[in-house]
């Protein structure tokens, strides 16, 4: 089957869509980016995630030839060409081409691209042991390096991290953030639940402001949780009764064990009440 993408407001095969070499996007990872999943042709939570992509995009002083409305439709376009029920949808906005040199001035023209991908299920496993995580040995970029909420494309730390997890062979890796303290993993945000409280680290700790992370704690608190936001060391997550990833990819993820320490319930009934709040949300059946 062929598979179409959006590029710069056209709809065309994946095989044809080309971004040129001086794209500063693939030179110096000048550009922003957003991942998100479709659901029954429903991209779940474009709003917010269009939102996010402005606001990284305004961030960096980065010109969106488009329009929220616009990107809306181009997605909406993109499914229906595709014609999947379910996937991932990846949107890029690039600086564009300009010289060699690293100055953003001479990039007249952002990249815009759209993918739609069907997504491996291979999370089964990891569903029912729970994820083997390790702390990679490079912390996650510092707010006064890189603001952490800006959605970059520049995911070097976390593609080292990734890298780490995969060398030591665990499922991911947690980065810490300068202090020491528990920032999220390669590509989601992390949870613990202790005394049957939900606890997440601040968005001061150095972390992306995860749209699967708002909505949790949003579907936490509907559910009765109390949830706290506050630092957490790593000593808080070997002892935690249990723990989760977010992300719009990765859905949930329950952490089975970070260190080689086990938590104390590598699936447990927060996760499992959770995770089943989530899927009837991504699945339209509750508000
Ligand atoms: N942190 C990082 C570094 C990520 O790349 C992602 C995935 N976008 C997340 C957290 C989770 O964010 P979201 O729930 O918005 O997908």
């Amino acid at each position: 089957m062929q598979e179409y993408c959006w590029l710069n407001g056209e709809i065309i095969p994946v095989g044809e869509a080309k971004v040129s070499v001086l794209d500063h996007g693939v030179l110096y990872g000048d550009g922003v980016f957003e991942g998100m999943r479709v659901y029954n042709r429903r991209t779940f939570k474009l709003a917010e995630h269009l939102k996010r992509l402005q606001q990284s995009a305004h961030a960096l002083q980065l010109e969106m030839p488009y329009s929220i409305a616009d990107l809306t439709q181009a997605c909406e376009q993109l499914i229906n060409t595709n014609g999947m029920h379910d996937g991932y949808i990846r949107l890029v906005v690039t600086r564009g081409e300009g010289f060699l040199g690293l100055d953003p001035r001479n990039c007249n023209q952002p990249n815009v691209f759209i993918l739609y991908r069907g997504l491996k299920m291979g999370h089964d496993e990891i569903q029912q042991r729970g994820a083997r995580l390790i702390t990679a040995s490079v912390r996650r970029t510092p707010m006064d390096v890189l603001e952490p909420k800006i959605k970059t494309l520049n995911y070097l730390n976390n593609i080292l991290a990734k890298m780490e997890a995969n060398q030591a062979g665990a499922d991911d890796a947690i980065l810490l953030n300068h202090a020491g303290q528990v920032a999220e993993a390669s590509a989601a945000n992390l949870f613990i639940v202790k005394n049957g409280i939900l606890l997440t680290p601040p968005l001061e700790a150095g972390i992306l402001q995860g749209i699967t992370r708002d909505t949790i704690i949003e579907l936490a608190q509907q559910n009765g949780l109390t949830v706290a936001e506050q630092p957490m060391s790593l000593y808080d997550v070997y002892n935690a009764d249990e723990g989760f990833l977010t992300g719009s990819g990765a859905e949930l993820i329950p952490i089975g064990e970070v260190n080689g320490r086990k938590l104390k319930q590598a699936v447990g009934p927060v996760f499992q009440q959770l995770v089943q709040a989530y899927h009837r949300l991504t699945r339209g059946e509750i508000e």
